[in-house]
């Protein structure tokens, strides 16, 4: 018998670590997860089955739980798919799991490392909160030979060859620690372990054995009667499908009855996990048929844009219309919690609105469901609106709602200065923030139901907030500037000839000097960043430089203008490269634009040590 010695990846190693010294208090966990890894593996093992005949079904499919209060041991035994000598070390010597690294950083960090080591699905490495040695037997469907894992968590784990077992799967044995812990649980204790498992893991849907019983309902919670069930089996369910340490925010029971059958249990989580945005693919659906598990995350059983449910169906046929089913229970639970828990959706909202929203571009026939549900930040306060909502606060006379979009940064577009003239107005104007909002301004009059009111971007030159009077009498204030503008004017079409079709004077800047305003003709500046940060070529589009008349600065730029004209493009540069910073987006050339401002700076410092 050849034994060989290895040493686990620095990060579980690091994890491990942290098992070992946990004083957390639901040590509990570790029997759910072997549990959850043992039905994992009768999972696989019918599936293997089912691709390959030649294979042996499971006459005796269990997981098989003991205890030895005299040798302190307690073992996890399924005849599931077993692992071969490769797979223990690559999965029981590493962590695979993408968002562990950020889950090992968060609990260095945090003060609560013990409460999020816990609760996090740390997965097997948990045995080491209450066990000082583990081994591990287990023999590979299909193959000849077994293999022990032994370790006592200490950086290193041997591999080894050992006596046959009779069939397939896995043992898992656990030398348990003498723990000095007050108030420490006696893990060999018979009813701690019944309790333990009708609290997580009573609805496998394998039989669990302990002492010669079936201990398990192995009802299918999803098949159960809402009444029956407690939150907390909910709860449950979701962490033991998910391996989430928190509790979901919703649960949605489906029940479908008509021309396809099918029952599901969907949960809303409560924060996007570590790798939603990085991993669009990880979670999803869980597809079963008449109960039996078939595949993780369906990708036919749900939109893109609500990739952040995860859950299970269960379909008496294949999946062909519950798509649309699971889609309409979704909303009816969304457009619930939005009118009924507003705190519980604006949660729901901080993790996956932005998600949900690309439904809008994604599913054209549900556009306007996603965009009711849609909430939005204003300049009113800090609270979240919908449209409907902002319409019923609308001013007598408004003409529509009033919209900004920018890039992610809510406090850097508070301050835009194209918000000025609105606000000084007292209108309210819709904040929005996310790469979609862009594309929602663009189609408005494809996407809004037809009684609402239109989306009007406050960013087109066109959109003001007077009323026809005013305007003219404004439009009156402003052709009394053209002369004094005009050289500054000349001066910016001639620097930027293929960015700017106009330079206006303006009297409702307050206290920017400049801003950039789209016009009705081309793309957006947003939607223009957007598409090149996505890769795709833009040609380049003209905008309208505004100029605060009324500002100090740009007073003296425009009689600067009549005598220096070198000068007055140097500064007009600046201006443009400012107003690009406000609208969230780089100048073209930042160094040189620093370059100009390091040039502005030491004229003003030295201007002051002569003075
Ligand atoms: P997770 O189950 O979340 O993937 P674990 O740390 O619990 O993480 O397990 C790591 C891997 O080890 C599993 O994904 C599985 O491939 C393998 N494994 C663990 N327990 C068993 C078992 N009883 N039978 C077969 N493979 C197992």
């Amino acid at each position: 018998m050849s034994e060989e010695k290895f040493y686990f990846q620095s990060e579980a190693a690091e994890l491990l670590k942290m098992m070992i010294g946990s004083v957390y208090s639901n040590k509990d966990i570790f029997l759910r997860e072997l549990i959850s890894n043992a039905s994992d593996a009768l999972d696989k093992r019918r599936i293997e089955c089912l691709k390959d005949s030649e294979l042996a079904e499971n006459a005796n499919p269990e997981i098989k739980i003991e205890t030895d209060s005299d040798k302190k041991t307690l073992s996890v035994s399924d005849n599931g798919i077993g692992m071969t000598r490769d797979e223990i070390i690559k999965y029981l010597g590493t962590i695979a799991k993408s968002g562990t690294k950020e889950f090992l950083k968060a609990a260095k960090d945090s003060n609560a490392q013990q409460e999020l080591i816990g609760q996090f699905g740390v997965g097997f490495y948990s045995v080491f909160m209450v066990a000082e040695k583990v081994e591990v037997v287990t023999r590979k469907l299909g193959g000849s030979e077994t293999f022990k894992f032994t370790s006592d968590g200490d950086g290193a784990f041997t591999v080894e060859d050992t006596a046959q077992r009779s069939e397939c799967g896995t043992t898992v044995t656990l030398f348990m620690r003498q723990s000095t812990e007050e108030g420490a649980k006696d893990y060999l204790n018979e009813w701690t372990i019944k309790d333990i498992i009708s609290k997580y893991s009573d609805f496998i849907s394998w039989p669990i054995n302990f002492q010669g019983k079936v201990i398990n309902s192995q009802k299918a919670i999803w098949q159960r009667p809402d009444s029956e069930i407690k939150d907390e089996e909910y709860n449950e369910f979701y962490k033991h499908l998910t391996h989430d340490y928190r509790d979901p925010l919703a649960h949605i029971k489906i029940n479908a009855e008509g021309s396809t059958n099918f029952k599901g249990l969907l949960f809303i989580p409560s924060e996007a996990p570590f790798d939603m945005f990085m991993n669009p693919e990880s979670g999803g659906i869980s597809l079963y048929i008449n109960r039996v598990f078939i595949m993780n995350d369906c990708k036919d059983l749900i939109p893109q844009y609500m990739r952040f449910i995860r859950g299970v169906v269960d379909s008496e046929d294949l999946p062909l219309n519950i798509s649309r089913g699971t889609q309409r229970k979704i909303f009816g639970e969304l457009r619930k919690m939005l009118e009924n828990d507003r705190e519980k959706y604006v949660k729901f909202w901080l993790a996956f609105g932005r998600i949900f929203k690309e439904g809008i571009i994604q599913d054209h026939e549900n556009a306007k469901n996603i965009l009711a549900l849609s909430i939005f930040r204003t300049t009113n306060n800090d609270e979240w609106t919908t449209l409907a909502e902002y319409e019923s606060r609308m001013k007598d006379g408004q003409k529509g709602i009033y919209c900004l979009a920018g890039r992610d940064n809510l406090s850097a577009l508070k301050a835009s200065p194209k918000l000025d003239p609105f606000t000084s107005k007292g209108y309210e104007v819709l904040l929005m923030t996310d790469p979609v909002d862009e594309v929602i301004l663009n189609q408005a009059s494809f996407i809004l139901p037809e009684d609402s009111k239109d989306l009007l971007n406050i960013a087109h030159d066109d959109v003001t907030p007077y009323s026809d009077d005013e305007k003219k009498e404004n439009d009156e204030k402003i052709k009394s500037l053209d002369a004094e503008f005009e050289s500054v004017r000349k001066l910016a079409l001639e620097i930027f000839p293929d960015k700017l079709e106009g330079v206006k004077p303006s009297l409702t800047l307050t206290s920017s000097p400049a801003c950039l305003r789209d016009s009705r003709s081309g793309m957006s500046l947003q939607m223009e960043y957007l598409m090149r940060s996505a890769g795709q070529a833009v040609p380049p589009q003209k905008r309208v430089l505004e100029l605060n008349a009324n500002h100090q600065a740009v007073k003296k730029l425009a009689a600067l203008a009549e005598t220096d004209s070198e000068k007055a493009k140097e500064i007009l540069r600046v201006l443009y490269d400012q107003s690009l910073i406000l609208e969230g987006v780089m100048p073209d050339d930042p160094a040189q634009f620093v370059k100009m401002v390091d040039d502005f700076m030491t004229l003003a410092l030295s201007a002051q040590k002569d003075g």
